[in-house]
């Protein structure tokens, strides 16, 4: 048992469903908070699930270099490290690895490379990578992968499109013969594949989440498998023919937002989905702006995370549903109006443009911090629309306002 995965309506390609895991249920299409370090920049735990935030994502490369997986391990996982009792995802640290172009050297085997923070090496195969991910305890895990780097010539798409293949069955392979050392304790009391996202306000546990002795549910975690091909639609066909044929219980679209134009990502997307089972979750990994992100749902892309809400609102520029607004600009020094009078946010509701343009002028902590709160308010709420629409079968609303919006 691991996750269970059910369509409850759609709406043209667009479909709403929920994705039941070993903690908690998930309503999508959803948008993953980015939690780096097991921590969404800025924002604590209790307010996350104030706003409603049901599944986050940890990276992989940074945890196993930062506090490394064998702490986060003897705490239960990340669900006990982190005390997050809702759903987690982890990438396979391919992604990151890949993007340190003048650190790592790519072979058969796996990926050597050298830490960002330090200059000591290491090596990631698709055994050690998958290693890392039982041992943070996420309940979705990503097969490890090389993210094709772009432009890149066919052949070398090609190259790096087989090699994935064949990483992605080293990695299930590993997956399935030690899937049972998932570090979850207590936290499996919250056992498996039957509760609701849970409420805030409910008191806080007696004991410590990771100190508890409870024998897990059987639960596991699910391997996820990914598909690359570049910018390529032939080669993203096949990538995705036979990734499904290896079999996983849901399948990611990687190698995307790299760089490519948009209407090159959208293509790949709307084209690569149609090769993908049609009752499995469907993750577009590292995308994208909250139109972006409502028209991929309408597409039928049933996941997504970026960390464009949180960066961007730790540099001052926030979304609104008029358009983004870098709050550090002088003509918002004397606004007493709410930032977004149509966001029904906590910040929105309480402070002004004003003095969200003081605290960022004046480098507060609290600016990352409500920035960031609204940003995530912005981009949850975009989904529970698309979601609603999707209920409503609302075929000529929200949904097709968004996604006829013109490519920038
Ligand atoms: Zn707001």
């Amino acid at each position: 048992m691991s996750i269970r995965f059910q369509i409850e309506a759609t709406n043209g390609a667009g479909r709403l469903g929920r994705l039941i895991t070993p903690h908690g249920v998930v309503e999508t299409p959803v948008f993953m908070p980015v939690g780096t370090l097991a921590s969404v920049k800025g924002v604590a735990q209790d307010l996350l699930e104030d706003l409603g935030v049901q599944i986050l994502l940890g990276n992989t490369y940074h945890l196993y270099l930062r506090p490394g997986v064998d702490t986060v391990r003897g705490m239960g996982g990340l669900h006990g490290f982190m005390s997050w009792d809702r759903a987690i995802l982890t990438d396979s640290g391919g992604f990151q690895v890949f993007s340190l172009t003048e650190l790592r050297k790519v072979n058969e085997e796996g990926v050597t490379f050298r830490s960002h923070l330090d200059g000591s090496s290491h090596f990631f195969s698709p055994e050690s990578a998958i290693e890392a991910e039982i041992g943070l305890g996420a309940d979705i895990i990503m097969a490890f992968d090389e993210c094709t780097e772009f432009p890149a010539e066919r052949e070398r798409v090609r190259a790096s499109m087989e090699l994935t293949l064949r990483w992605a069955e080293r990695s299930k392979k590993h997956f399935d013969e030690h899937k049972r050392r998932v570090p979850w304790g207590t936290s499996a009391q919250h056992s498996a594949l039957s509760i609701e996202p849970k409420q805030s306000g409910e008191s806080p546990p007696a004991v410590p989440r990771w100190a508890g002795t409870l024998p897990t549910t059987g639960a596991t975690q699910s391997l996820f498998g990914i598909v690359q091909g570049g910018m390529d639609l032939e080669l993203r066909r096949e990538s995705a023919e036979r990734t499904v044929e290896i079999g996983f219980p849901g399948y990611a679209m990687g190698g995307l937002s790299v760089g490519e134009p948009r209407a090159v990502t959208r293509e790949i997307v709307e084209s690569t989905l149609q090769y993908l089972p049609i009752d499995q979750p469907r993750y577009l990994m590292g995308v994208g702006t909250p139109e972006e992100i409502a028209a991929y749902a309408a597409l039928g892309v049933d996941m997504m995370d970026c960390v464009l809400p949180t960066r961007a609102a730790r540099h001052g520029l926030l979304f609104t549903s008029v358009g983004k607004v870098s709050i550090k600009q002088a003509r918002y020094a004397n606004d007493a109006g709410a930032l977004d009078p149509a966001c029904g946010c906590r910040v929105c509701a309480r402070y002004s443009r004003a003095y969200l343009r003081h605290l960022y002028a004046s480098n507060e902590v609290l600016a990352q911090v409500l920035n960031t709160v609204h940003n995530l308010s912005f981009y949850l709420d975009t989904m529970r629309r698309v979601r609603h629409s999707i209920r409503l079968g609302e075929g000529t609303g929200f949904l097709s306002g968004v996604s006829s919006q013109p490519k920038p």
